[in-house]
C-alpha cells in the first residue's frame, strides 16, 4: 500500500475542464503555460512522486530526523537529501517562479497540482520545499531588489532554503504576544535575539545555507501586533553582495519528538545576537509575513487534500480485494469463499464520503488557487481586487475544512482495513497520524473559522463571501431550465440561500455579544465547506453533461454527486442547529465550575 499514483485523470479533469484554466492563463497571457508542457510537468511530477519519494515515505517516519547533539547539526532519513538534490535539478523548486529570479513562470494552480503529488507521495519530504515556496513568496513582494538578488533567486534554484519563524514558547496564536528582539547595528544590519519553537526545516542537511525570515521587535516597538518586524537571518552570515562569511549565532538547540511527519524536522531555533536584515518597512511585519502565511495556509490546505486522496487510494484498493461476508443483497462473488468488501453498504459510505470529499476539495483549493495567478498576473485592477476579496474569503475554508476533512477521510479509510489499518505494515497509521498536524499547524481550525466569520464575514462586511455567493447564483441561473441538473441546482440554490440567511442571523447577534462569533465560527466554516462543496459538485456534474467526456467519468461524477448531496451536505442543518443555540450554553458554566 506504500505505492502511489498520482490522480492524474481528476486533475486534469479539475484543472482544464471545469475550472477552465487554459482560458484563464491565455487570458492572463502566461506564455509558459502552453496545454502540452504543462502535461508533461504533470505527468513527470506523477513519476517523479511515484517513483522516488513514495518510496521514502514509511522509512521516514520510522527512521526519522536526528540531531547531534555535539554540532546541532540535523540529519533527514536516508534519501531523502538525494531526493531533494534531485527535486532542485529538475527545477521544481523554481517551478512557478518568475522567470527573471531563475524559475519556469508556470501558473500557481498548476503548481498545486504538483504539490498535491508531493504531498500526497511523502507529506514530511514536502515540508522542507512548501517552506521555501513561502518564503519566496514574502521576498518577491517585500523584499529589496539587494535581497532578491541574493537571497531569492539561491531559494528558486534549490540552493538554499526558507523558513518561516514566528512561535515562541508562550507564543502561538496569539503573535501579539512574541518577544524575539531585534536591535539596529550602524551598518543597517540587525541583531536578532530569541527563542522560536516548532520551526520546520530549521536545521537540516538538504543545503549549506538556510534562510530564515523571523518575526521580532524593534527596541521602540509599540506593543502588540503593531509592533512585529520582518527580518532575514541566514544560517550563514551573507553580505549584501551575496558573499557567504561563517556561521550566524543562530543554532538548533534540540528538535521535536512528534506524533507524525516523522522525517519533517521540527526545531527549537535560538538566535543570540544573529546578523539580519530588516524585511519591508519597521513594525509592518505581519502584514508581510502574511504573504507568506496566506500561501502556506493554501498549502497546507493541499495537504489535507493530498492525504484525504491517498487514503481513498488506498482504502479502495484494499475494499476490492479484501474478502470478508457476503453481500445483504444476494451473493456478489459466488466463485470466492466471499465477497469483497465493497459490496457492503457501509463500506461504500466511508469510501465515497472520502472520494466526494477529495475530489470536491481538489475544486475547492484549485479555485482558490486560480485567483492567486489572477492576483499576481491580471493587468485590470478591478479583476485583481475581486480576486483578492474571493481569496481572502476562500483561504480560511480551504484550509480549515481540507485539513479537517483528511482527519475524517484517514479515519474512514483506516477503518476500511480493519485492524490491518492500526498496524504498520500498510501505512494507513501513518496517513493518520501525519493528518492530525494540518488541523494544528499555519493557524489551528479556530484561528481559520475566526478569520472567516469574525474578519472576513463580519469585519470586512462579506465582500469576498457576496462574490461567492454571486458566483453560485450565477452557475443556478444559467442552469435553471436544465431538468438533468435539477436534483442538484434546485438544493444548492436553496441551501445559499440559507446561507446568506444565517449570516446575517450570526453577523447581528455578533454585534451585541463578541462571543457569538466565537461560538458560531467553526460550524460556521464547516457549514461554509459543506455549500461550497455543494457548488463544485454541481459544477461537475454540469461539466461531465456537458459533454466529451467517457461515460465512466460521467458516470461516476454524478453519482458521487447524487452521495454527496444525500449524505454529506445535509450536515449543514446540525451545524446551522448548533449556531443558532447561540453563546450562553457554551459561556454559561463558570469556568470554576467545570471540574464540579
Ligand atoms: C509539527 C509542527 C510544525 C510547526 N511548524 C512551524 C513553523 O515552521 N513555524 C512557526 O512559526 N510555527 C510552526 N508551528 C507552530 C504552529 O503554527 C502552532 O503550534 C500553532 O499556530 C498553534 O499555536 P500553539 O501550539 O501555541 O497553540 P495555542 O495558540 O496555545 O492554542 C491552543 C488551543 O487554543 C485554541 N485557541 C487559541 N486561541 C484561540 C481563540 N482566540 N479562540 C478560540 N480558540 C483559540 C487553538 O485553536 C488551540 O486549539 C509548528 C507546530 C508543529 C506542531
Amino acid at each position: 500500500m506504500n505505492t502511489y499514483e498520482a490522480p492524474l485523470r481528476d486533475m486534469k479533469f479539475a484543472l482544464f475542464d471545469v475550472l477552465q484554466s487554459q482560458a484563464l492563463y491565455d487570458r492572463l497571457g502566461i506564455a509558459s503555460a502552453q496545454r502540452d508542457t504543462m502535461d508533461a510537468v504533470l505527468d513527470e511530477a506523477a513519476r517523479f512522486t511515484r517513483d522516488v519519494l513514495a518510496p521514502l515515505a514509511q522509512s521516514g517516519d520510522e527512521v526519522g530526523c536526528e540531531r547531534d547533539p555535539a554540532t546541532g547539526a540535523v540529519r533527514t532519513p536516508p534519501g531523502f537529501r538525494e531526493a531533494y538534490r534531485q527535486f532542485a535539478e529538475g527545477g521544481w523548486t523554481g517551478l512557478t517562479a518568475p522567470e527573471s529570479f531563475g524559475g519556469q513562470d508556470l501558473p500557481e494552480s498548476l503548481g498545486a497540482c504538483v504539490k498535491e503529488m508531493l504531498d500526497a507521495s511523502n507529506l514530511s519530504w514536502s515540508n522542507y520545499p512548501l517552506l521555501s515556496h513561502g518564503a519566496t513568496e514574502a521576498l518577491k513582494h517585500h523584499g529589496e531588489p539587494w535581497q532578491q538578488e541574493v537571497f531569492l533567486k539561491p531559494i528558486i534554484s534549490g540552493a538554499w532554503t526558507g523558513t518561516m519563524c514566528l512561535t515562541e514558547p508562550h507564543c502561538g496564536s496569539d503573535l501579539g504576544l512574541l518577544r524575539t528582539r531585534a536591535e539596529p547595528q550602524a551598518d543597517d544590519t540587525y541583531k536578532v535575539s530569541g527563542t522560536k519553537i516548532f520551526i520546520t526545516g530549521g536545521e537540516h542537511d538538504f543545503t549549506d545555507n538556510i534562510v530564515h525570515l523571523v518575526l521580532a521587535r524593534l527596541p521602540d516597538a509599540p506593543a502588540g501586533v503593531k509592533g512585529i518586524s520582518l527580518f532575514l537571518v541566514p544560517k550563514l552570515r551573507t553580505a549584501r553582495d551575496g558573499t557567504l562569511g561563517g556561521r550566524n549565532a543562530v543554532a538548533c538547540g534540540s528538535i521535536e519528538h512528534k506524533m507524525g511527519i516523522h522525517g519533517s524536522v521540527t526545531c527549537v531555533m535560538n538566535f543570540d545576537g544573529a546578523e539580519g536584515y530588516l524585511i519591508g518597512q519597521p513594525n509592518k511585519g505581519l502584514n508581510a509575513m502574511f504573504t507568506m502565511m496566506n500561501t502556506a495556509r493554501l498549502a497546507v490546505g493541499l495537504q489535507g487534500l493530498a492525504l484525504s486522496d491517498r487514503a481513498y487510494q488506498n482504502a479502495l484498493r484494499y475494499a476490492r480485494d479484501r474478502l470478508q461476508g457476503r453481500s445483504l443483497s444476494g451473493t456478489k462473488a459466488p466463485d470466492k469463499p466471499a465477497d469483497p468488501l465493497i459490496v457492503h453498504p457501509d463500506i461504500r459510505r466511508m469510501l465515497l464520503t472520502c472520494k466526494a470529499l477529495a475530489e470536491g476539495g481538489r475544486l475547492l483549493v484549485l479555485h482558490a488557487v486560480q485567483q492567486v495567478d489572477i492576483l499576481e498576473r491580471s493587468q485590470d485592477a478591478g479583476e485583481r481586487a475581486a480576486a483578492d476579496e474571493l481569496l481572502g474569503f476562500l483561504t480560511p475554508i480551504v484550509k480549515g475544512m481540507l485539513t479537517e476533512w483528511a482527519n475524517e477521510c484517514t479515519y474512514h479509510a483506516l477503518q476500511c482495513f480493519g485492524g490491518h489499518g492500526y498496524v504498520r505494515e500498510h501505512g494507513m497509521e501513518q496517513l493518520a497520524r501525519d493528518a492530525r498536524i494540518t488541523t494544528l499547524y499555519e493557524g489551528t481550525t479556530q484561528i481559520q473559522a475566526l478569520d472567516l466569520l469574525g474578519r472576513k464575514i463580519v469585519q470586512l462586511q462579506g465582500a469576498g463571501m457576496r462574490r461567492f455567493l454571486g458566483l453560485i447564483q450565477s452557475f443556478c441561473e444559467q442552469h435553471q431550465a436544465d431538468a438533468a441538473l435539477h436534483e442538484f441546482v434546485l438544493p444548492l440554490a436553496e441551501v445559499t440561500r440559507q446561507w446568506g440567511e444565517l449570516t446575517i442571523e450570526i453577523g447581528r447577534k455578533a454585534a451585541a455579544n463578541g462571543d457569538e462569533i466565537g461560538a458560531a465560527s467553526v460550524d460556521y466554516l464547516f457549514y461554509s465547506g459543506y455549500v461550497a462543496l455543494a457548488y463544485w459538485w454541481a459544477r461537475s456534474v454540469a461539466t461531465v453533461d456537458a459533454g466529451g467526456h467517457p461515460e465512466d467519468l460521467r458516470a461516476a461524477k454524478r453519482a458521487t454527486a447524487r452521495f454527496y448531496f444525500a449524505r454529506i451536505l445535509p450536515r449543514i442543518h446540525g451545524h446551522a442547529a448548533a449556531m443558532r443555540s447561540g453563546a450562553a450554553v457554551l459561556q454559561s458554566l463558570d469556568a470554576a465550575l467545570f471540574d464540579s
